[in-house]
């Protein structure tokens, strides 16, 4: 069991463990007086819109955009309700193929004790060269979770220590997973909530996250549209994700962390380098840099080998070099970026 195993809390009421271990004491400064965190910050944005009933209502609103499903930046408004499936093909019962603490993620979502993935079936975006795409893509894959099964796999993640709950490739899913968060938070879930999504996302269904989700986690794919068609078969994926980026960082802000590095609250991104230069690094940062903020927390990737069908999309056939990496990083500097991951 990773990270000491702490049992889940039972009601919303009881004592909350902290990140750093020390309960509901604030963090002091060095001379026991200057609270260096305000510890309501780092309280889940979700419980106090649970305890106003506003998290239930934000449930049906979001149930409502998969009806003719606009769920996500595909509005493809297929009726999933009545068993239509739309691009992504999920159906409308949630699917997942693995959950459990995960200590890959960027450090400050591992801490010390893990990220508590949940890891969901049929992405939105079917991009050629996933490396995942054998659990992300296939909508029969993984298991049939309802409301209350979601919400406990969301409660064993707290109860085995993991720092928060990361919801991955969740977007189509929101209506679903609103309700196990409500169904968890009252059951004493109370760690915070990480999106991790392609950034393809749909602008009226970021606004239902507002107040709900603590850190996002978008990848940021590709500066060209024709790009994002061809190897994501996503439209105007930039135009797209540039809108998901501003409505981001307006909610969650630059990252923070607590004084043991682990996150909190706000946006953290990640840009894959891809061979040949077509994720655009360089017009991407520039964005983010100037449109969001020089602060924002980026995770440069530099992992890119070829899976999937990525053999017949050269130059997608290769491994990024070593210079193509460097010249990325390099490009994150020159915008201004500060906060470069790894
Ligand atoms: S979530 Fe799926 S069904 Fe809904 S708009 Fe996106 S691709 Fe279409």
């Amino acid at each position: 069991m990773a990270g000491g195993g702490k049992e889940p809390a039972t009601s919303a009421g009881e004592r909350r463990p902290s990140a750093d271990g020390d309960g509901n004491k604030p963090a002091t400064g060095d001379d026991g007086r200057k609270p260096l965190i305000d510890v309501d910050e780092r309280k889940p944005s979700y419980l106090a819109l649970r305890s106003s009933g506003e998290l239930a209502s934000r449930v049906e609103k979001a149930r409502r955009l998969m009806e003719e499903c606009v769920l996500c930046g595909h509005a493809c408004r297929a009726r999933r309700l009545e068993g239509e499936r739309g691009v992504c093909r999920a159906g409308e019962t949630v699917r997942v193929s693995s959950y459990g603490p995960h200590f890959g993620e960027e450090r400050p979502l591992v801490g010390r004790r893990g990220s508590g993935t949940i890891f969901f079936t049929s992405c939105n975006l079917r991009c050629v060269f996933c490396q995942n795409w054998d659990i992300s893509h296939d909508p029969e894959g993984g298991q049939e979770v309802g409301t209350e099964k979601l919400a406990a796999i969301m409660l064993s993640l707290q109860a085995r220590g993991c720092h928060n709950v990361n919801l991955v490739t969740p977007t189509h899913y929101l209506p679903q997973i609103l309700a196990a968060l409500d169904a968890a938070a009252a059951q004493g879930l109370e760690i915070p909530l990480v999106y991790n999504c392609g950034g393809y996302e749909a602008l009226q269904a970021l606004k239902l996250l507002d107040g709900v989700v603590d850190i996002y986690l978008p990848d940021v794919k590709y500066a060209d549209p024709e790009v994002g068609l061809r190897l994501s078969g996503a439209r105007d994926y930039p135009k797209v994700v540039k809108r998901a980026l501003r409505e981001m960082h307006r909610q969650v802000g630059v990252l923070k962390t607590d004084r043991e590095g682990v996150a909190y609250r706000g946006l953290l991104v990640r840009h894959l380098v891809l061979p040949g230069g077509l994720a655009g690094t360089a017009e991407l940062c520039r964005f983010i840099a100037e449109e969001l903020s020089p602060e924002t927390h980026i995770n440069i990737m530099d992992q890119y080998r070829p899976c999937h069908r990525a053999h017949d999309y050269p130059p997608l056939d290769r491994p990024v070099r070593r210079a193509e990496v460097e010249e990325a990083k390099e490009a994150a500097r020159l915008a201004g970026l500060r906060n470069l991951h790894r």
